[in-house]
């Protein structure tokens, strides 16, 4: 790609090890559990995160959606951060479709939900109030900027939970990069958890798909889910083939990532005008100082136009670009955009 896209690590295209795996898939129709690639995929992905059983889903929120209508009842609660992936991006499925309910805890600066948040969170056992089930974290947390959330506060938050007999889900879109950010097994941050989502299609590169993992009967629920949702498909190890790839040998590179990323952060805060707001793991947020006399959108418009440089305007917060970097993005990459900014600054 002659195009420097960093508006994402979604816009990422499939190697070309995916695609020669994806031509060459053994496939069967996997609603009848008969797809031999989707189910190694499953296999793979389990052992890997340290749980029973596996189910390939459509995309991560689809696999949100399963593990909260798997664990649910309509009618229940359950807390979840007042930034997190869940509650505000996914058009508030678990309400409009499983009729759960949301009672939000504030998301801190590192992305964690304090354990005291939680606790006045749960709702008394009285018939005025919906019953408390769940609990859900994001690892790394997208709204908090990719922040990476650690073994020892995942423990913590496991421990609440069975203390106060809540199911314990993590949506770990990018838990690989957590993985990565720690420098520890994913097992590790998946341990305690009841369930956990992850992504294939971000900085993994698969074109589609995500998986989540759990026990066998909450496994068996979620595909149930899945059907209803119009989320089972048949021949569809051609998509896993590239998820096996990802899981594969994608997951090891992601340092290289939050390398790149901060090479960005500190080439971009050398130039006069731009403020470094954060750069965690993959991500990095800056805005543009006040005597900077080329808006926002004018600086997009000019890098797209000119240099074939794709960022985007942050929706979260006003004034923000929020960049990714990925597995096309390499270090010369880095460097064009650094001196392009730098040249549309001056
Ligand atoms: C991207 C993302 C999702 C949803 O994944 P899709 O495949 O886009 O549906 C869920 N949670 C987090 C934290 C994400 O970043």
């Amino acid at each position: 790609m002659k195009t420097i896209d960093l508006r994402s690590d979604t816009v990422t295209h499939p190697t070309p090890a995916m695609r020669e795996a994806m031509a060459n898939a053994a496939v069967g129709d996997d609603v009848y559990h008969d797809d031999p690639t989707v189910n190694q995929l499953e296999a793979d992905a389990a052992e890997l995160l340290g749980k029973e059983a596996a189910v390939f889903v459509a995309s991560g929120t689809q696999g949100n959606l399963c593990a909260l209508l798997a664990h649910c009842n309509r009618g229940d609660s359950i807390i979840i951060g007042d930034s997190s992936h869940i509650f505000s991006y996914e058009q508030g499925g678990m309400a409009q479709l499983g009729g759960i309910l949301p009672h939000t805890a504030p998301v801190q600066p590192d992305g964690s939900l304090r354990i005291c948040d939680l606790e006045s969170a749960i709702n008394p056992d009285d018939e005025h109030k919906p019953a408390t089930r769940l609990v859900a974290l994001e690892n790394t947390h997208n709204a908090a900027g990719g922040m990476p959330l650690s073994a020892e506060y995942t423990a913590e938050v496991a421990e609440f939970a069975r203390r106060n007999r809540l199911i314990f889900h993590i949506d770990g879109a990018r838990i690989f990069n957590a993985a990565a950010a720690y420098g520890v097994d994913v097992k590790d941050l998946a341990a305690g958890a009841d369930s956990v989502t992850f992504c294939l299609s971000k900085g993994l590169c698969a074109p589609a798909g995500s998986i989540l993992v759990g026990s066998q009967d909450f496994i068996r629920r979620a595909r149930r889910a899945r059907k209803v949702l119009g989320g089972s498909m048949r021949q569809v190890g051609v998509l896993a083939a590239a998820g096996s790839v990802a899981l594969h040998t994608m997951r090891d590179r992601l340092g290289e990532d939050h390398d790149n990323a901060q090479l960005l952060a500190e080439g971009l805060s050398e130039l006069p005008g731009v403020r470094i707001k954060s750069q965690n793991t993959n991500f990095v947020f800056f805005s543009l100082a006040d005597e900077v006399d080329i808006s926002l959108d004018a600086l997009l418009e000019a890098l797209r136009r000119d240099y074939d440089i794709f960022m985007s305007i942050y929706s979260g917060e006003r004034g923000l670009i929020r960049l990714r970097t990925h597995y096309w993005i390499n270090r010369q990459a880095i460097d064009k955009v650094v001196a392009a900014v730098s040249s549309l600054l001056s």
